[in-house]
């Protein structure tokens, strides 16, 4: 998959993806990431990007000229899935990551000051939020949707695909886990881990993870309760 995202900050990216799965699955070739500072695009002579609202008001306003510039200067921009990142976006999840790891060529754009010229929203297909709170820019945004929809592209993890009974995979938090020792400080890891029957390992494992997801995520146990895969 080719992800290019477009950044005023193309140095907050550089430890992101230089280490862990983001560095091997660079390095495999799975994922090819370029950055891309619009600024470099801006007709203004001192490069600026943004420029304040028109009717007055706080804050400045990210201008369409350098976005829609640095855009169309990427090669197969046009077939290519457009999202702009912003707390105004569709909430993303975990399905959204399923459903953006098929896709061949991603721009993501990071927004950055009070938000975009609205024009700006024109040229891309979908915008996305990664919660209802709002961050200084797109840079984290960019990197949690680039992280999460990394990691389930097929042998971006390891064979046995592991992410597949991560929380939310089936509407569910996932298990507890244990590793050793068995014994710290009077806490045991619970004996059923232990007698090696995989069935009894497997059922106390659905029991656990239904307990939990009841206990700390209502809508997520109901959503799974009537057999739904999720927004
Ligand atoms: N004034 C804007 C509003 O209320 O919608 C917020 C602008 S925010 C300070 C600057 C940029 O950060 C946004 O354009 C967007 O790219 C990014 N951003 C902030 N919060 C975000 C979120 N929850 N999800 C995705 N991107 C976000």
């Amino acid at each position: 998959m080719k992800i290019d995202i477009l950044t005023l900050f193309p140095k907050m990216f550089e430890g992101f993806l230089s280490e862990s799965i983001m560095a091997r699955a660079i390095k495999s070739g799975i994922v090819e990431i370029n950055l891309i500072d619009y600024r470099e695009y801006s007709n203004n002579k001192h490069k600026k990007v943004d420029d304040y609202p028109f009717g007055g008001g706080a804050g400045m306003v990210l201008q369409v000229q350098p976005v829609y510039d640095a855009l169309i200067d990427i090669k197969g921009y046009k077939d290519a899935l457009k999202i702009l990142v912003s707390p105004q976006g569709t909430q993303f999840k975990q399905t959204s990551a399923y459903e953006l790891s098929k896709e061949k060529h991603m721009i993501i754009m990071c927004g950055h000051y009070e938000g975009y010229d609205e024009r700006i929203r024109d040229y891309f297909d979908m915008e996305i939020s990664i919660g209802d709170y709002v961050l200084t820019g797109g840079e984290l945004a960019a990197m949690v949707l680039v992280d999460s929809v990394t990691r389930v592209i097929p042998n971006v993890l390891n064979k046995d695909e592991s992410h597949l009974n991560d929380s939310f995979s089936n509407n569910l938090l996932e298990h507890p886990h244990y590793t050793r020792p068995r014994s710290f400080m009077g806490k045991e890891v619970p004996e059923v881990l232990l007698n090696g029957n995989h069935e009894h390992i497997r059922k106390w494992r659905l029991e656990q993870s239904l307990k939990k997801t009841r206990e700390r995520r209502v809508d997520l146990y109901e959503m799974y309760q009537k057999g739904s895969k999720g927004e």
